[in-house]
């Protein structure tokens, strides 16, 4: 009640803006900002506000006087309602203008230090069926639509196999068609839900914490290799077969078929053993002739064509000429690593995720590349002065860090080191510049390139080039 009692309405708002959390924003009478969900810059709409805060509003455009010229017509049939791709509304151009226009915002009023131009923003040739792996959720509580809701029908398939509702830890989506993966990955997910229902499999409830089925998760690569994980939450074992049975007979494609069995509260598969029921355990992506070994649990950078473009302005940026030692820090499966190694004397990543340093090791070992070296840990507990004087000075790092950035005695190191260059890939541009503003004490921001790996959403990769001041 009291809820509803703090709404507002604001009539005739202007959206000037989009980036915060894939939002767009307009302002308010008082001049406070709104960010709505669902309207696109130049839209002009009357809004009702869900949530009130010091600083802003969150509302919904609830009627629209003037639409944009920058939208488009969505994709997707599930727009809206599935959270996943929340700029589907706006064209791809603007979309990367937008992205450009936040990475430049960060850098400029969280870094605060001096910049050169911003290149122009490396946007994806594919702009739908992107992503090399996918994962789904079976649940037998299936979101309703309000159509469904309204109808007088009798609800009889409860189930689903989709995403979350954001913000609902129960409740799933039903997923028909999904824009983000090319087949066979849409051929594959509704198969094992028509043949789960058809054979009375049952699907997970969250809530009593039962049921056979529980999530899928489906990887391609662009060599045309495919694997699938099914995640049983009931030990089954004939049901479990009769699905398996049927996946490998109907998609001779799938390279590797594999389950896991967890009864775990959380349905990660980190910590539970993957067994695979068919072909190999493991499949194999490739990148300017290198090829990577990709099993269940292991990282690989989700869009894989945009990962090449990547890399290949981080090897720009290295400026390397064959006899440097090079640090790949947070090096997770040492794809950069050994993407850089021909131009480099030596390579070394560290990284603290065990299982992701053993198979940069092998995909070394794989590719004949002799002049990496991996070694795993926390960073800050890695990358010390003794570690320097083990391994030698570098004359380039390379870092490419989570979602939070470095840590401040990850910084500080850097600081201390003071290699020559350091190319600095971020997924998140505000953790960036606060890291770049640490940084500015030796160093100088040479070059700024946003890559596009996300179409569709407001993700933004960004590529710093940092050069010691003399
Ligand atoms: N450069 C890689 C992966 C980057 S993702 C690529 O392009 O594929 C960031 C990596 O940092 C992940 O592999 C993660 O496991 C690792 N990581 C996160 N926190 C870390 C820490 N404190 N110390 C070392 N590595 C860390």
């Amino acid at each position: 009640m009291r809820r509803k009692k703090s709404r507002q309405t604001f009539e005739h708002v202007e959206v000037v803006d989009a980036g915060a959390k894939g939002k767009s924003v307009g302002k308010a009478p008082d001049g406070r900002v709104i960010f709505l969900s669902n309207a696109v810059p130049g839209d002009v709409v009357d809004v009702m506000t869900t949530k009130k805060r010091k600083a802003y509003f969150e509302g919904v455009a609830t009627n629209f006087h003037q639409r944009s010229a920058k939208r488009t017509d969505p994709q997707c049939e599930h727009f809206g309602v599935c959270g996943g791709c929340k700029w589907q509304h706006m064209a791809y151009e603007h979309q990367l203008f937008y992205k450009q226009k936040e990475v430049e915002n960060n850098l400029q009023r969280i870094g605060g230090v001096e910049l050169p131009e911003t290149m122009s923003i490396l946007g994806s040739e594919k702009q739908y069926f992107y992503r090399n792996k996918m994962e789904f959720s079976f649940s037998s509580s299936r979101w309703l639509t309000e159509q469904e809701i309204n109808s007088e029908e009798e609800i009889v398939d409860r189930n689903a196999l989709g995403f979350h509702i954001p913000g609902m830890w129960d409740k799933i989506l039903d997923i028909n068609k999904c824009h983000l993966q090319e087949d066979p990955s849409n051929a594959i997910r509704t198969a094992i839900r028509q043949f789960a229902v058809e054979n009375g499999l049952s699907f997970f409830n969250p809530r009593t914490q039962e049921g056979l089925l529980r999530t899928l998760m489906l990887r391609t690569s662009s060599i045309g290799e495919v694997m699938v994980l099914i995640q049983f939450f009931e030990d089954n074992k004939e049901p479990r077969e009769l699905l398996l049975t049927f996946l490998k007979e109907k998609f001779p494609e799938i390279t590797s078929l594999l389950y896991v069995i967890n009864q775990k509260q959380n349905d990660t598969i980190y910590d539970q053993d993957v067994v695979c029921f068919a072909g190999r355990d493991h499949i194999f992506e490739e990148m300017e002739g290198l090829k990577f070994k990709i099993n269940a649990k292991s990282f690989y950078q989700t869009n894989s064509e945009q990962a090449y473009e990547l890399y290949k302005v981080t090897r720009d940026f290295a400026g390397l000429t064959g006899q440097e030692l090079v640090y790949d820090l947070y090096t997770g499966t040492g794809t950069i690593a050994q993407f850089i190694s021909k131009k480099a004397r030596k390579v070394i990543g560290v990284e603290s995720i065990p299982e992701a340093i053993s198979d940069a090791k092998n995909n070394a070992l794989g590719n004949d590349i002799s002049n990496v070296e991996f070694y795993v840990g926390d960073m800050k507990n890695v990358f010390t002065t003794e570690f320097i004087e083990q391994h030698g000075q570098p004359d380039v790092i390379i870092t490419d860090p989570p979602r939070d950035g470095m840590h401040k005695q990850v910084v500080e190191q850097l600081l201390q080191v003071a290699a020559q260059r350091i190319v600095y890939v971020s997924c998140n541009s505000a953790t960036q510049a606060r890291d770049l503003a640490l940084l500015d004490e030796k160093y100088q921001v040479i070059q700024v390139q946003p890559v596009d790996m996300f179409p569709q959403t407001h993700h933004v990769e960004n590529v710093v080039l940092l050069e010691k001041r003399v």
